[in-house]
């Protein structure tokens, strides 16, 4: 890479899933940026997501803030220059996480807040885990950045995060569930949605721009997009 190449530091592996899709996508675009057999300089700390999961279920955000700090300062000590959390989910505890480094933390819902005002949309459904559709730190973020956001009803809340979940995260991809998730979609744009944020990094491997009848922000590509600005210093 030409001067100073940015090293940047993956908190991946929640899912590993679409830790892959960072990956290639980061690695896709600064070939593409820079030419020639130019790749990133990467580190991944790529977690258990069954331990991960359990103590989101359970509720133990404390035990999952040490791990998430833990990792970052592993990053950081292999020399990472910047931070990646690759789940909307656990910028639960991004705050925490960019307290504890002296880099930058890459927030997905920077990027992603920033995209839904390139698309001209200012009120945007949001698609999620409960936990990024139902509490603050996800919306608010949003809500910083002049976002109204609106999230399905109690049923279909459920219905996406458990295909997230019980799907997604083991890599099944099924037609029945894009269906429902389209339909879910359809419902938010009925309530005044303009664009809708898959917020879960995983998502975008079952909806696809061309299914949907308005834009779709794929917060795994936006975050990406953010990621590869960084590394080549734009
Ligand atoms: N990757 C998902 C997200 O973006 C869900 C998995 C997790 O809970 O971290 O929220």
């Amino acid at each position: 890479m030409s001067n100073n190449p940015v090293r940047i530091g993956i908190i991946g592996g929640m899912s590993w899933q679409s830790t892959q899709s960072y990956y290639q996508q980061i690695n896709q675009q600064v070939a593409h940026r820079l030419g020639g057999l130019h790749s990133a300089d990467l580190l991944i700390h790529s977690v258990d997501f069954e331990q991960i999961s359990q103590w989101q279920h359970d509720n133990n955000w404390g035990a999952l803030t040490e791990a998430l700090c833990h990792s970052a300062s592993l990053l950081c000590q292999g020399g990472a220059q910047a931070i990646v959390i690759a789940t909307n989910t656990m910028h639960k505890v991004a705050g925490e996480v960019a307290l504890t480094i002296p880099v930058p933390l890459i927030h997905i819902a920077d990027a992603t807040a920033k995209r839904c005002h390139h698309v001209g949309a200012l009120k945007v459904g949001l698609l999620g885990t409960r936990f990024t559709m139902e509490q603050a730190f996800y919306r608010d973020r949003l809500a910083a950045h002049q976002l109204d956001v609106v999230v399905p009803d109690e049923p279909d809340r459920e219905v996406v995060h458990s295909i997230i979940y019980e799907e997604l995260c083991k890599g099944i991809i099924n037609n029945a569930s894009q269906q429902r998730y389209l339909e879910i979609i359809q419902k938010l744009r009925a309530r005044g949605a303009e664009a809708i944020v898959l917020g879960c990094t995983e998502i975008g491997l079952l909806v696809k721009q061309e299914n949907s009848p308005i834009p779709l922000i794929d917060t795994t590509a936006e975050h990406v997009a953010a990621i590869v600005d960084r590394i080549c210093q734009k």
